[in-house]
């Protein structure tokens, strides 16, 4: 009855939103005691939206945010699409741009206008030589406010910063406490910053750990650490940062609304990009592994 009753898994799943690539990734499934998950895409909606913007060193916060828009004018990152975006429903124009520079991870810089622009995370600033002190107490406000946190720098000294918010998506909180029940350690990846991963993660609920400030080697290197403890281990994540760490894992598991690199490099895809369907998914691997044992 073996093929056979993976085929019928699998076509039950297809319906249901779940992609199963072959055989082994529905058995590793149905063996997983780890879930490794991305907050940004798969805990968050993964859009997120301006609601702040503080100016700092007598800039006017305008300019501040219509400096950082022009470089990220460039960028294909979605907290890139939500500074522009932020821009425009202000009635803004992004500058001129004539140098670009992405850091992955990290942030992006160019010339607007003669002045160089840089946009990014803490350790993007302190590259940029600038100090982020004046900024610090509200950074960490938004932080803990689940928000994330840009700073903005020209010409190598704070401009200041863009806090961003990405709602958790509809059915996290109950997704989670689902497979929680069903057994699983739920751990938390993310490249953003600590203070906003643990709020995050608060909100979200059955979150066992937490992992943040992450580059994408990073995550793949903290699945391959857990695996090599004995641990069984499923990965979501929809970025091209994650393709690594979905590689990495027993299970990768791409969320349908992220980047084909991620689809690619997994055994399961969620075609609605929610983890409603990873509950569905394992509840059809074991009744799958039941019936071949
Ligand atoms: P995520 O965990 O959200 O997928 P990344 O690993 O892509 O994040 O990036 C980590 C951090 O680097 C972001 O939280 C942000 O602070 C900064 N960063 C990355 N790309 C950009 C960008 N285009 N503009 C500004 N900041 C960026
Ligand atoms: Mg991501």
């Amino acid at each position: 009855a073996t093929p056979m009753s993976i085929m019928v898994g699998t076509g039950r799943g297809a319906r249901e939103g779940v992609l199963v690539r072959n055989a082994e990734a529905l058995q590793a499934l149905d063996r997983v005691d780890t879930l490794v998950v991305d907050k940004t895409g798969t805990l968050t909606e993964g859009h997120p939206k301006l609601i702040a913007v503080e100016a700092a060193n007598g800039w006017p916060e305008n300019d501040v945010l219509c400096y950082a828009a022009s470089v990220e004018t460039h960028s294909q990152h979605p907290l890139a699409q939500a500074i522009v975006q932020g821009l425009k429903d202000r009635h803004g124009e992004p500058g001129v741009l004539t140098h670009f520079e992405s850091q992955p991870g990290l942030g992006v810089s160019g010339s607007v206008e003669g002045h160089v622009v840089v946009v990014g995370n803490a350790e993007c600033l302190k590259q940029a030589g600038a100090d982020a002190s004046p900024v610090e107490a509200s950074a960490t406000a938004h932080r803990e406010a689940g928000a994330g946190v840009m700073f903005v720098a020209v010409d190598g000294r704070l401009a200041g910063l863009i806090a961003v918010a990405d709602p958790l998506r509809a059915d996290t909180r109950a997704s989670l406490a689902a497979l929680h029940a069903d057994g699983l350690r739920i751990i938390m990846l993310t490249g953003d910053s600590d203070a906003t991963a643990k709020a995050v993660a608060a909100q979200a609920g059955n979150i066992a750990e937490v992992h943040a400030g992450l580059k994408p080697q990073d995550k793949a290197d903290i699945v391959k650490h857990l695996t090599a403890q004995g641990a069984h281990v499923a990965m979501t994540g929809d970025g091209v940062n994650d393709a690594p760490a979905l590689a990495a894992a027993s299970v990768g598991i791409a969320m349908g609304t992220g980047t084909d690199v991620a689809i690619e490099s997994a055994g399961i895809t969620l075609a609605h990009g929610s983890l409603e369907a990873l509950v569905r998914a394992r509840r059809l691997a074991h009744a799958t592994m039941r019936n071949i044992r």
